[in-house]
Formats: C-alpha cells, sequence, structure tokens
C-alpha cells in the first residue's frame, strides 16, 4: 500500500520509492529508503502535510509525496509464510517489503526498428510479433519474469524518435513514463545509428529519471569495424550502457543484471546530468523552473527542469500538467516571454535552437568515445572540426585568434581610446576655465572628470575584447577550443569544460565563476572558480595599458600577452597545486557540448557584447565614481595643514614683485613660484588622510619597489580595479601648474619622483618598478564583486576568504621575487 493510506500511529516498512529524481534523491536523504520503519505521527484526514516518523526524526511529507512511496503495513496480505499462524510482527513485515521490494517495473522505449520488441521477446520468452518496419507495435503488452530473485513486469512500448508529442505514439510513450512511473526504462537504441537514437536518451536525460541503454544491433555495429568505448560514454552521462542482440537475445542477462544494480542505486556512475543549452537557453529554463517550483506542486512526480524546457520548446501537451498550478498563468505568459527574447536572439525557432542544443551535447559525447564518422549530418560543421578541432592544427589556430583578440584589442582600440581621452582632457580643462576656483571646481575636476575619465576611456578597448569574446562564443568556436583544450586541461586536473569559464575570465570574473555551473564535478568546479582571478580581466587592461603605454612602449602588444601569459601559467601552477594537495579526488567525466557551427548575425554579437559591456557602465556609474570622489577627498582632506613655511604669502609677494621686473628676470621667479606651489601640494599630499593610510601601510611595499602613493593605489583597486587608475589619476595630480595644460596621466607617471625618504627626487616607477607592480596587480584580491560570486556560487566565506589571502600572499611573494631579483640585475 501507498505510505500516505496509513493512519496515525501505524507503521509501515518501505519497500520502493517513486517519484522524479529529484524527489528521490531529496527523499532518500532524509532516510526514505528501501526496509526502512515509518510512524505516522499525525495523519489528519483531507489534511496536508502527514507527519512521519523516520530514525528517530520528525518529518512531514506532502499527502501527494507520500503517495510515492510504497510500504508493506499490517493491512497488506502477507504471502503465506510457511506454518505461520500467530500475529504479524515487524520482522514479518520487513521480509515481506523485502520481497515486495524487489518487484521492478521496466519499459522498453526506442526508436522504431531498435530492436524492442526481439528484445522483450528474448527476455519473456513470448512470441510477439517482430517486424521490420516502422509501427508494429501499436499498444504496450507487458510480461512479467524471474531473473536473479527480482520480478520484472517489462512492458513494450510503441516505437519513437523522440518524446515530444508530434505523434499519438509520442504522446503515449511519454505520458505512459509520467502516469506510470516504471522504476527503470531501458532504451534500446540503434548502435549502428547512434546520433539519431541517442536524440530520445537526452530527452529521457532531461526527464531526470532512472535509465540503461541497451547497445541494441551490437552486432551490426561490430561488422563496422568501429570503435566506440560506450563504458566513457555511459559514465559521462551517468547512465550504463549495455552491448545486445536482439535477434539472437544476446546481452540480455547483463541488461537485466544492470537494471537490478539501477534499481538498488548499487551502480557506482549514475546519475542525473544535466544537458547543457548554452546561457540563454539555461537562464530562461532557470526563470520558469523557479516559478513551476515555487508552488511545489508538481515538481514531485515531474523535473521541473523537463517541463521548463517542454514549455520553451512550445509543447502544448505539457500545459495540461500545469493547468492545476495557481500561478499557471504567470508561467504560461513567462514562457512566451521566454521564447520571443530566445527567438529574437537566435533568430530562429525555439525548438530549433533547444534540437540544436541536443544534437550539439550528443556530437560533443560521441567525438570524445566514438572513432569513425557516425557524424553524418550537417557537412559543413563536420569538415571544420575536423580542421579546427585537429589535434595539431587545433593549436596553432587557437592561439592565433587569442593573439589576435589582444592585438586588436590594442591597435583597433588606440584610435577611439585617443579621441575619448582628448575629449576628457578638453572637457577637464573647459571646466576649470569657466568654474570659480574651490573645492567644488576641485571635485569635479579631479575628482569626478580626472577619475571617471581616467577609466573611461578604456572602453572602445573592453568593448572590442568583449566582441571577440561574444564572437567565439556565438559561432561555436569557444566549444571546439574547449574540446582541444581538454586534453591539457586534464593534465593541470581539470576538465576541458573549465576552459570556457577561464576565457570569459579575460572579460570579467564575475560571470564567469558563474559560468563555472555546467561544470558538474564540484571539486573541479571550486578548483575553477579559485583559479579564474589569474584570468586578467577587462578592469585590469587598462592598468596594463596605462603602465605598459608609459613605460614600455616599444613593445606593447607582446608585454601585453607576456602579462596574460604569465596570469595563465600561475592559474597552471595554482591548479596543480591545488589539485596535489587539497582536491585529490578523482573527477567525473562528462560531455562537451559542440553545438553546429552557426555564422553569427552582426545584431546577436553586438548584442551580446552589449549585455557584457553594459555591466562596465553601470560599474563606472556607481563603484568607480563614488570611489574616486572618495579618494579625492581623502587626498585633499584635511585643508588646515600646518606648513613648514607660509607658501601662500611668499607665492603672493613674488608674484606681487613679477609685475615690476623687466621681461628677461621674469622667467626665474616664475620657476620660483613654480617650485613653491610644487612643495605645497607635496606638503598637502603627504598630510592628507590618504597619505596616512599609505604611510602605514608602506614598509610592507617597500621591498616590492613602490611607495605609499602606489600602495593607496592597490588598495583602491580592491574595489575595482579600474579604480587603481582613478586613484592614480588623482594622486599624480603635481606638476600640474598651468591650468588648461594638463599632462596625460601616463606622462605624469614618468615624471613622478619620490618626495621623500632616501629616494627623494629618483623616479618612482622604473620599469622593473612598474613590472613589479603590474605583477601585483595581476595576482591580488580580485574585487568585492568576484569575492561576492565566489561566496555565493561556492555557498561558504570558506573559499571566498581562502582567495583573498592566498591571491594577495602570492602577489606580494611574485612581487618581492621581482623587484628584488631585478634590483641585483638592473
Ligand atoms: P522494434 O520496432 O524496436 O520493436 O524492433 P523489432 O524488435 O521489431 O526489430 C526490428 C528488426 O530488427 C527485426 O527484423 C529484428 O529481427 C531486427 N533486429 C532486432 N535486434 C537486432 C540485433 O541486435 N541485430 C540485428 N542484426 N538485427 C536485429
Ligand atoms: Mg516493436
Amino acid at each position: 500500500m501507498l505510505l500516505s493510506e496509513l493512519n496515525t500511529n501505524e507503521f509501515g516498512i518501505i519497500s520502493k520509492v517513486k517519484g522524479s529524481g529529484a524527489f528521490r534523491r531529496r527523499i532518500t536523504e532524509m532516510g526514505f529508503v528501501k526496509g526502512k520503519k515509518v510512524i505516522v505521527v499525525k495523519n489528519a484526514p483531507l489534511k496536508d502535510p502527514i507527519q512521519y516518523n523516520i530514525l528517530g526524526y520528525e518529518i512531514s511529507l506532502r499527502r501527494n509525496e507520500a503517495a510515492l512511496i510504497e510500504v508493506v503495513s499490517k493491512h497488506d496480505e502477507l504471502p503465506k509464510l510457511n506454518g505461520f499462524t500467530g500475529t504479524i510482527t515487524e520482522e514479518h513485515l520487513r521480509t515481506s517489503a523485502t520481497e515486495k521490494g524487489k518487484e521492478i517495473n521496466v519499459v522498453f522505449v526506442g526508436n522504431p526498428n531498435a530492436g524492442k520488441t526481439s528484445l522483450f521477446n528474448f527476455a519473456s520468452n513470448s512470441k510477439e510479433h517482430v517486424g521490420n518496419y516502422t509501427g508494429v507495435t501499436v499498444s504496450s503488452k507487458t510480461a512479467t519474469i524471474k531473473h536473479n530473485g527480482y520480478t520484472f513486469n517489462i512492458t513494450d512500448l510503441p516505437g519513437t524518435y523522440s518524446l515530444s508529442v508530434y505523434s499519438p505514439e509520442e504522446l503515449f510513450v511519454r505520458d505512459f513514463i509520467i502516469d506510470e512511473i516504471p522504476d527503470i526504462v531501458v532504451n534500446v537504441v540503434d548502435t549502428s545509428n547512434l546520433e539519431r537514437n541517442l536524440y530520445l536518451t537526452t530527452q529521457l536525460i532531461d526527464m531526470d529519471i532512472k535509465v540503461v541503454v541497451a547497445l541494441n544491433m551490437f552486432d551490426e555495429f561490430q561488422k563496422k569495424g568501429d570503435t566506440f568505448d560506450y563504458i566513457s560514454l555511459g559514465k559521462m552521462l551517468g547512465i550504463p550502457f549495455v552491448p545486445t542482440v536482439g535477434s539472437k537475445g544476446r546481452g540480455i542477462n547483463e541488461l537485466l543484471d544492470k537494471i537490478i544494480s539501477i534499481y538498488d542505486d548499487k551502480e557506482p556512475y549514475q546519475r542525473h546530468v544535466s544537458i547543457n543549452y548554452g546561457d540563454d537557453v539555461e537562464k530562461s529554463i532557470q526563470k520558469i523552473r523557479t516559478e513551476i517550483k515555487e508552488n511545489n506542486k508538481i515538481t514531485y512526480k515531474l523535473s521541473s527542469r523537463f517541463l521548463a524546457l517542454k514549455l520553451l520548446e512550445k509543447d502544448h501537451h505539457i500545459k495540461d500538467k500545469l493547468l492545476n498550478l495557481p500561478n499557471y498563468k504567470v508561467i504560461r505568459e513567462d514562457s512566451k516571454k521566454e521564447i520571443e527574447k530566445l527567438e529574437n536572439v537566435f533568430q530562429e525557432d525555439s525548438e530549433t535552437i533547444i534540437t540544436d542544443a541536443k544534437y550539439g551535447f550528443i556530437a560533443g559525447a560521441l567525438k570524445e568515445t566514438y572513432k569513425e564518422g557516425t557524424i553524418t549530418k550537417r557537412k559543413t560543421t563536420e569538415i571544420l572540426d575536423t580542421f579546427l578541432t585537429h589535434k595539431l592544427f587545433g593549436f596553432p589556430v587557437f592561439f592565433f585568434l587569442l593573439w589576435l583578440m589582444f592585438q586588436s584589442t590594442f591597435t583597433l582600440g588606440s584610435y577611439p581610446m585617443d579621441w575619448i581621452d582628448n575629449g576628457v582632457l578638453l572637457l577637464g580643462s573647459y571646466i576649470s576655465k569657466i568654474m570659480p576656483d574651490g573645492s567644488l571646481k576641485d571635485l569635479i575636476v579631479d575628482g569626478v572628470i580626472g577619475g571617471v575619465g581616467g577609466v573611461i576611456v578604456f572602453l572602445p578597448n573592453i568593448l572590442i575584447l568583449f566582441f571577440f569574446i561574444s564572437l567565439m562564443e556565438d559561432t561555436g568556436y569557444m566549444a571546439r577550443a574547449a574540446f582541444i583544450m581538454d586534453k591539457i586541461m586534464h593534465k593541470i586536473g581539470l576538465h576541458g569544460k573549465s576552459f570556457i569559464p577561464l576565457i570569459m575570465g579575460f572579460g570579467c570574473n564575475v560571470p564567469a565563476i558563474m559560468a563555472t555551473r555546467t561544470i558538474e564535478d564540484k571539486n573541479n568546479r571550486i578548483l575553477t572558480i579559485l583559479i579564474n582571478p589569474f584570468m586578467s580581466c577587462s578592469a585590469r587592461l587598462p592598468v596594463y595599458i596605462l603602465l605598459i603605454g608609459a613605460f614600455f612602449p616599444k613593445h606593447k602588444g607582446s608585454v601585453l600577452f607576456l602579462i596574460y601569459a604569465i596570469g595563465i601559467l600561475f592559474a597552471v601552477i595554482v591548479a596543480l597545486i591545488f589539485k596535489k594537495f587539497i582536491f585529490t579526488k578523482d573527477e567525473q567525466p562528462f560531455v562537451m557540448e559542440l553545438p553546429p557551427y552557426r555564422l553569427p548575425s552582426f545584431r546577436t554579437t553586438t548584442k551580446h557584447m552589449w549585455s557584457k559591456a553594459s555591466q562596465y557602465l553601470r560599474k563606472m556609474g556607481g563603484v568607480i565614481l563614488v570611489a574616486s570622489v572618495i579618494i579625492w577627498a581623502l587626498e585633499n582632506y584635511p585643508k588646515n595643514i600646518n606648513y613648514s613655511k607660509d607658501y601662500d604669502s611668499q607665492i603672493a609677494m613674488l608674484e606681487e614683485s613679477i609685475k615690476t621686473l623687466p621681461e628677461g628676470e621674469k622667467v626665474e621667479v616664475t620657476n620660483k613660484i613654480n617650485v613653491l606651489k610644487f612643495d605645497k601640494s607635496n606638503e598637502s599630499q603627504s598630510n592628507s588622510y590618504l597619505a596616512r593610510i599609505g604611510k602605514t601601510i608602506e614598509p610592507a611595499l617597500t621591498p616590492l619597489g613602490f611607495d605609499w602613493r602606489m600602495g593607496v593605489s592597490l588598495l583602491s583597486g580592491i574595489a575595482a580595479k579600474e579604480i587603481v587608475i582613478s586613484t592614480l589619476g588623482v594622486i599624480f595630480q603635481v606638476g600640474e601648474d598651468e591650468p588648461g595644460s594638463i599632462e596625460p596621466l601616463a606622462d605624469r607617471l614618468r615624471h613622478a619622483t619620490y618626495t621623500s625618504g632616501n629616494k627623494q627626487g629618483e623616479k618612482l616607477f622604473t620599469p622593473l618598478a612598474a613590472f613589479s607592480y603590474i605583477m601585483f596587480i595581476l595576482i591580488y584580491f580580485p574585487c568585492v564583486a568576484v569575492i561576492a560570486a565566489i561566496k555565493k556560487e561556492t555557498d561558504t566565506w570558506k573559499w571566498a576568504l581562502f582567495t583573498i589571502f592566498y591571491t594577495t600572499g602570492l602577489a606580494w611573494l611574485i612581487s618581492f621575487v621581482v623587484y628584488q631579483t631585478g634590483s641585483l640585475f638592473l
């Protein structure tokens, strides 16, 4: 009987748990497993939920959830026990539950002519009509057999190519699986026609049910002489694959054995994998799924992910299952919106988008496990793939594209960058001319324009970088890059799938860290997250561009490439170390989707680029603006400083005297005035709050070749890396004497000198110090947004804090080594 039918104070022994995979996993964690005793604490008729006691814990279940758990209780008619006359004890129930638990309901599904009926006949010894044409099996047939002490109720269903309900057969099969909730679905596939047959498998995977694949027609496949590593494929899909020959009955015992071990949860690699449908579709799925899950009225029986997908595929039949949900209207409206959104982005029917993704999943899975062209569809894709994912040619192409990306970022970006730079300078001097002197003018010119303006000039570079990344994603090339990197990634204990988040990290670490969701293995995922900050994000790029332009003008592109390469090198080394000492567990294999190549439309790519860039602009208006103003204020206050000399009256005196001097002597006095002004602002700056903070940390930074001003800029970079620039912009105002002739920041940095200490007057940024500084910026504290993302994605502060400390510690160490060894030689 069902658990929900037990009355208060009665108990039952669990014999079977049905329902969707997610439900079963949740319920199993609570202790609802075969053979366990459940006591009903309170079951008021018509009342939901019901209270149970299992393993000493009180747990409440909804009535319809409890209806998915089968139990044996005193109400059940027990099988006749030898000479039994007395009362029924718990022991008897337990024995009976074990017996009942050994009854497995199995259905055979598969494409027409895959050999379901042949297998069914051999398994059941019955003689159903077996024919070599489509549509022979019109309704279902069930047979009961015994094997290894288990009872199998096997049902043979009509053949279907998919579960998308185009035909009555498809609807019949799908509803049978949903309504009858078989314990195991045996997916019979034609091994010599895998790509098409596995399509149905991907739909079964989406349904999150227990599946065993019978690789039928294995004899035909063997004749072809292809090689197929079906064990690896099974591990990737979390589904066991058993070779069979339906016409001769070969492999049937192995198939039945596998069914038993899956049923008893004894199969080591049985697990639920999610097919990754790509960012846009996944976002839509997530949205609808959350709504479906909201009232928990259906997900115990049907996977919410499956339902969301079906809605996105415009499956009209699925709404019957959802009609009763209180928020059905919202779900319907939102699905409509999401479909529109997707079709707008892809310029394609939503069904096609999902079908393509499924074939991409299959192609990726087969590419790794099947040798010899099963992939006959999509010719262009095949031809391009032979070249782009080639063992040897793949790499040079890939590195060339990466190099091209960085080179273009620089060269193409430099023109609009100059325009914006000039615009910012013009705006600054224009405003300083029209505004009266005072704090407000300083705030606007130095704080706002100097700070935000210093950062906005890098927008073109960032747009170009994002354009390239979007282009690689949209064409499908990124997936290939992941594919060819797979072997290499394995060498550092990662998977090819980690590669895309890492490349995305060049854009921004935050979405990159979110993109690690496609990595199913937890350790692998955390490791990918931890090394992601070494992928220099686009916020670090402006800092590099500024410093490289100022100090390594002859080799700009190469130095930039070198910095990124060093970042990657650190990622590799750190990954190796972490893998060795922290994440020692072996990973689970999974499929890398190979979506078909698409000619990206300019619209789609710019749209993707823009959605990334707009985040950047928002950051500019928000955190960067605020931080610039704060830094400016810290630098300009306190105002009432006890100067070592009375600068103002001395300057005033000289300015007075200059009027009466002959032309020839004016220059000398003007110089004197400038020196006084320079000294004054130096003195004011080194008394500022900013300087006080900077000087506190200065001792720790001197060995790295940094002074307090550089230290302060690093501190400000904790909020966001661009702020390093705005801070430098605000701090290195010194030297601007003639209004209207502000030097570019790069020149100001080049001319900056130590203002105190034993190096006073020496150049602050030697190329070595600049490089050491770049190294520090490359490695240290990512930024608050990244730390927040790590916390969110790993669900614990542990990894977020760990990232803060290990990156900053490593940054210090590396800069120390660079600067100290460099100082020995230079
Ligand atoms: P169904 O439509 O999936 O039920 O497929 P059937 O069981 O009716 O089989 C279709 C045809 O394939 C029949 O002619 C079978 O004899 C043949 N067949 C089934 N299994 C195998 C197999 O493993 N190898 C070979 N060579 N033929 C098979
Ligand atoms: Mg048949």
